[in-house]
């Protein structure tokens, strides 16, 4: 981990932007809770997002579905049999470290490395470093300040026999724990973990179910002999299957199942939208970055309804739109690209994939994908269950816009009318905790005063991003301020801006560099002055300029600048 990302980790944590989950219970792998700021920031992502695709447009409407999907839905889309990912378990010994370049860490007789933390609280910290990083299989067990580590860890078939630098990344800096293994890993045929590669299926599986599973289980298979076609593993899943359930993989598979309603209730036909933001669950093999790749995540997704005939030109609109989007919140707009998947990194039954993606300081990863989906998944639930998904035009042509922009598919209007078909869709689906990760990354800015100090930090969001919009300052503790800061800040929720009042006992410099860090755009001070004229100073936390205006005039010149 870069020093700077690690500042940049330390401050969300410190100022609240972000916490380890359940952390005064050692935390939970890949769990992350967000903190007054951070709950604010991704809300901001989120209103954008929605005010962009939904509010200022009129062919586009929202929907919030279950997170618990019925199994035949998730059999239907393949999630069921296709959303997966190759595993390979891989045990490691003591022999397949090399020492040949550092000094390996000792593994004791049982196989275990055991270090020794300064305290157990940093024991449990760093217990929960190790366990994100190697997830699912390493053994972490602490004993007061000492942990005991069993490496035997899942790793994907590509990294096989590959050796190197293992780092535990921590979120809390004050306890950072680097472990450097120069080695080999070699593949151990004696190891009764040592497989080949097999499919891991990414869902979280859950029955709805008054009855335990398990007791289930027992009471419908206990006087039943099993027939020696059918595996024990078959058996069960049979039982089980009327009851089970998924938390979703993808917020769109909700959107599809309710296609119908959506255009019968709001009498709307293609082309048109329908936006869906909420959580989305993967049992991902590798945990890594942070909230980069977490199992609990926030999906913006929006799934664009089109005329085969025009599927074309608006996979070439929304890619566009997505990216410009992006671009608008961004300090440093080259760290934003655009790459196209390679056919055979697309899923079959898609035409075309772009992912938006952002120089991390890992480097480049995936923000969003915009994809041309076909009519795959519309044409699945009606075979599955019959739904009538179809659109019926009249007259079917290029709508203008598609023929002004030459982008349709003019060949494959059909002759015949009324033309019946099934909508073909354009899907952009972002993930809100990257997006809230990326942006965070592309504000961080660290000034050095010149004179040794250690360098201030100041997230420059763009202010729309911003968790506080103006922080109202009296200029020192006396009474005599008061009122009118509570006057400025009054105002400025009315418009619905999070304004806070900082009245803390530091001097007014410190209370700005404290609102930069946490990328508060304006300070708003009363001084004495103010009690004569009822003027105030706007500070700029991009510039540090400040202009002086009657308080009254704030709102107007803050709302002004937040339309920029
Ligand atoms: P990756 O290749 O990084 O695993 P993906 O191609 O599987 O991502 P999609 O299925 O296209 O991702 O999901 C759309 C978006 O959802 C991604 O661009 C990403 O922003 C977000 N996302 C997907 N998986 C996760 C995850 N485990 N944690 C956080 N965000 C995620």
């Amino acid at each position: 981990m870069t020093q700077p990302f690690r500042t940049l980790l330390d401050l969300c944590r410190r100022r609240g932007f972000l916490y380890q989950s359940a952390e005064i219970y050692g935390g939970l792998r890949g769990a992350y809770d967000y903190g007054p700021l951070g709950v604010e920031m991704k809300k901001n992502i989120l209103n954008s997002w929605w005010q962009r695709h939904v509010y200022n447009r009129d062919d586009v409407v929202g929907l919030d579905t279950s997170i618990l999907t019925p199994h035949p839905v998730l059999k239907a889309s393949g999630h069921v049999d296709e959303f997966t990912d190759l595993l390979v378990d891989c045990a490691l010994t003591k022999e397949r470290f090399r020492p040949d370049k550092a000094p390996p860490l000792s593994l004791d007789k049982n196989g275990h490395i055991p270090i020794t933390a300064p305290s157990k609280e940093t024991a449990l910290a760093w217990k929960k470093a190790i366990e994100d990083q190697f997830a699912p299989n390493t053994k972490v067990t602490v004993e007061g300040n000492r942990i005991l580590l069993f490496v035997d860890h899942i790793v994907q078939p590509d990294q096989r026999g590959q050796g190197g630098k293992i780092v535990f990344q921590m979120l809390d800096e004050s306890s950072p724990l680097e472990l450097n293994y120069h080695g080999y890993v070699e593949p151990d045929t004696n190891s009764p973990f040592l497989t080949d590669s097999r499919p891991f299926n990414l869902m979280f599986k859950t029955f709805l179910d008054p009855i335990d599973p398990i007791d289930r289980v027992i009471q419908t298979t206990m006087n039943k002999p099993n027939d020696s076609k059918t595996s024990v593993r078959e058996a069960v899943d049979q039982v089980l299957k009327p009851s089970t359930v998924f938390l979703r993989p993808e917020t769109a598979q909700g959107v599809f199942v309710n296609f119908e309603q959506v255009v019968r209730t709001m009498k709307t036909k293609p082309p048109f939208g329908i936006a869906q933001v909420g959580k989305s669950f993967r049992n991902e093999i590798r945990l890594e970055h942070g909230i980069f790749r977490t199992p609990e995540f926030e999906q913006l997704e929006l799934e664009f309804f089109v005329a085969p005939w025009e599927a074309k030109h608006y996979f070439k609109y929304w890619r566009k739109e997505r990216y410009n989007w992006w671009l608008e919140h961004a300090t440093n707009p080259e760290k934003f690209r655009q790459r196209d998947h390679e056919s055979d990194e697309m899923a079959h039954y898609a035409t075309g994939c772009t992912d938006v993606e952002y120089l991390y300081p890992w480097g480049w990863g995936e923000v969003e994908g915009v994809a041309h989906r076909g009519n795959y998944d519309l044409t699945q639930h009606i075979k599955n269950t019959g739904a009538n998904f179809e659109i019926s035009e009249e007259k079917p042509a290029l709508s203008q816009e598609v023929k002004e922009s030459g982008e349709g598919e003019a060949e494959l209007i059909p002759t015949e009318t009324p033309a019946r078909y099934i909508p073909h869709v354009v899907e952009s689906s972002c993930g809100l905790n990257r997006a809230m990760l990326a942006y965070l990354c592309d504000a961080f800015h660290q000034i050095e005063d010149g004179k040794g100090k250690p360098p201030r930090n100041v997230l420059k969001l763009h202010p729309r991003l911003s968790p506080i919009k103006c922080a109202v300052m009296p200029l020192t503790g006396k009474d005599e301020f008061l009122p009118l800061t509570k006057k400025v800040a009054k105002s400025l929720r009315r418009k619905g801006w999070y304004t806070v009042i900082e009245s803390q006992k530091l001097k007014i410099g410190k209370r700005y560099y404290r609102h930069d860090e946490i990328g508060t755009p304006w300070c708003v001070t009363v001084d004495y002055q103010s009690l004569e004229d009822d003027t105030v100073t706007i500070r700029d936390r991009d510039t540090g300029l400040q202009e002086r205006v009657n308080w009254k005039d704030v709102q107007t010149i803050i709302g002004e600048k937040l339309m920029e």
